[in-house]
């Protein structure tokens, strides 16, 4: 009766699922989504705890373990959720994605070590301990293996390579590539894949040495798979480790024959590989590039163009060419989400429209530090979605636009993408600015952004540089503009 009831829990949360998926698909709804879907899980994990029985009738037990990790995780859980920056997502969505590599490739782990427990007892019996380099006959399926190495060799590499990600996106890791890394990083994938296929084609002489070489293999391939990619490249790796981790749980519900571990880890893989292969296609890399690593951040622009000038613009002139402006297209970038600028933006939106200028955002898919970080921000604010323009239709408004307003944005209107074959960006798709009339950058000083290299937009005739925090530009020109 209770392995039906709970049949039925976990077919209502893969449903919940599925319908918080679909609503996260549109900023107005993603909130709802987010917690459909968590209502669901949670609903998930009681049930399993309170009503799962094994093939002997028992509970689960070991309830002292399972509330003792249910309780750390939930205040850890709850701290970082509530002391989390905005900026900060993208780490801490890097290190959701390791954790879920880390707990399937755990799973695997205990269950290799039960099969290799359960095999001594038959080969070995009561003779005592086996050595460890002793061959083991592993009583389970070829499938099962294939299962529980794809948990294993797919967790390894999500968990080791989200922690690097993680480091790299918070400033701790840099950049690292050596010659013959693409080689090298091929060679450790084929290791470890070619010893777990040996090991479950030929699973009556198995050494549990094997297993945990298998592991450290896939660790070793994820750290040197995100080590060398930089030069703004990382919104791919991310995506890409988001599917991993996902895929890798699907193989633990495999392993368990549990469908609502199965369902949440398929839908969170494809979901990772629609975004991969568009993040893909926003950066204009192939599948290939990443997954051997390829695409480096150790390069730099070729082009040394010498000392170059830019010229400022004063508060009180930016405010007198927006106002009298017939169209202006604002393009956000990771600046503005580190002054939390999208509320004064939104206030001065609406300020421009009241004066009947046409007010657009343009929105580039990799703007920045995690995919839709822009769209959430300005949803946040309560920016009317149709407003926001995807990057191929405000490449075809910029021609007719009076003045666009960069905030906090570089490297997704670096125009080097386009020409200078020796910029890491180079083949990004970006941003057209410098096809409207005027173009205002408003950023705090000439630094780089997350690329590194410098713009040349900055030094271009009809660009003005427009100092200072975002938010407080902002609030001034919302002041400037009423005074007008
Ligand atoms: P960039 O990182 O290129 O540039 C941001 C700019 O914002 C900086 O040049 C900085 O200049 C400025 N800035 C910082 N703080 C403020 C502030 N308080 N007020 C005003 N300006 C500020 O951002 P983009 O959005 O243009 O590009 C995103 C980059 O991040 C791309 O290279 C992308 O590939 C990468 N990336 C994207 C991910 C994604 O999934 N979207 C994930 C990981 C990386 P200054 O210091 O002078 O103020």
């Amino acid at each position: 009766m209770g392995v039906s009831i709970l049949t039925i829990i976990y077919i209502i949360a893969a449903v919940t699922f599925i319908m918080g998926l679909k609503m996260m698909s549109n900023p107005k709804t993603a909130r709802k989504g987010n917690t459909t879907a968590g209502i669901g899980m949670l609903f998930a994990i009681f049930g399993t705890i309170f009503l799962f029985k094994d093939e002997t009738g028992a509970n689960l037990g070991n309830y002292t373990w399972i509330f003792g990790g249910l309780l750390i995780g939930a205040i850890a859980g709850i701290i970082m959720a509530k002391k989390v920056k905005m900026t900060a997502m993208p780490e801490m969505v890097s290190m959701f994605n390791g954790l879920g590599g880390a707990s399937a490739a755990l799973i695997s782990t205990v269950e290799f070590n039960r099969l290799v427990k359960d095999n001594f007892q038959i080969t070995v019996g009561e003779t005592g301990v086996a050595a460890a380099n002793e061959l083991l006959v592993l009583p389970v399926t070829a499938g099962t293996l294939l299962i529980l190495f794809s948990g294993l060799v797919l967790g390894g590499i999500t968990f080791s390579g989200s922690v690097i990600a993680w480091g790299k996106l918070s400033g701790r890791v840099k950049d690292f590539a050596f010659k013959g890394q693409h080689l090298i990083n091929i060679g450790l994938l084929i290791l470890a894949i070619g010893l777990a296929a040996y090991v479950t084609a030929n699973k009556t002489e198995v050494s549990p040495v094997w297993f945990y070489l298998v592991l450290i293999l896939s660790l070793i391939y994820g750290i040197f798979f995100v080590l060398p990619i930089g030069g703004a490249d990382m919104p791919v790796v991310i995506s890409l480790l988001n599917s991993l981790s996902g895929i890798s749980a699907a193989c633990s519900g495999f392993l368990y024959n549990n469908k609502v571990i199965l369902t949440g880890g398929i839908l969170v893989g494809a979901a990772g590989t629609i975004l991969t292969v568009l993040m893909c296609r926003a950066m204009n890399r192939s599948l290939l590039n990443v997954l051997i690593g390829s695409f480096g951040g150790s390069q730099t622009s070729g082009s040394d163009k010498g000392p170059m000038q830019h010229k400022e613009i004063s508060l009180n002139d930016a405010a007198v060419v927006m106002s009298f402006a017939n169209k202006v297209i604002v393009v956000p970038g990771y600046g503005l989400a580190v002054a939390q600028a999208q509320h004064a933006c939104h206030e001065l939106e609406k300020l421009l429209e009241s004066k009947g200028v046409q007010v657009k955002y343009a929105i580039h898919p990799v703007a920045g530090r995690m995919p839709g970080h822009m769209n959430v921000l300005l949803a946040e604010a309560d920016v009317s979605y149709e407003k926001l323009l995807e990057m191929e239709v405000a490449n075809q408004e910029f021609p007719t636009t009076d003045v666009v307003l960069v905030l906090g944005a570089n490297d997704v209107v670096n125009p080097a993408a386009k020409h200078d074959q020796a910029s890491p960006i180079y083949g990004m798709p970006i941003l057209d600015v410098e096809s409207a009339r005027m173009v205002i950058v408003n950023k705090r000083s000439m630094k780089p952004g997350y690329a590194g290299i410098e713009n040349e937009l900055f030094y271009q005739p009809k660009t003005s540089m427009l100092f200072g925090d975002a938010k407080k530009a902002l609030n001034d020109l919302v002041t400037e503009i009423k005074s007008i």
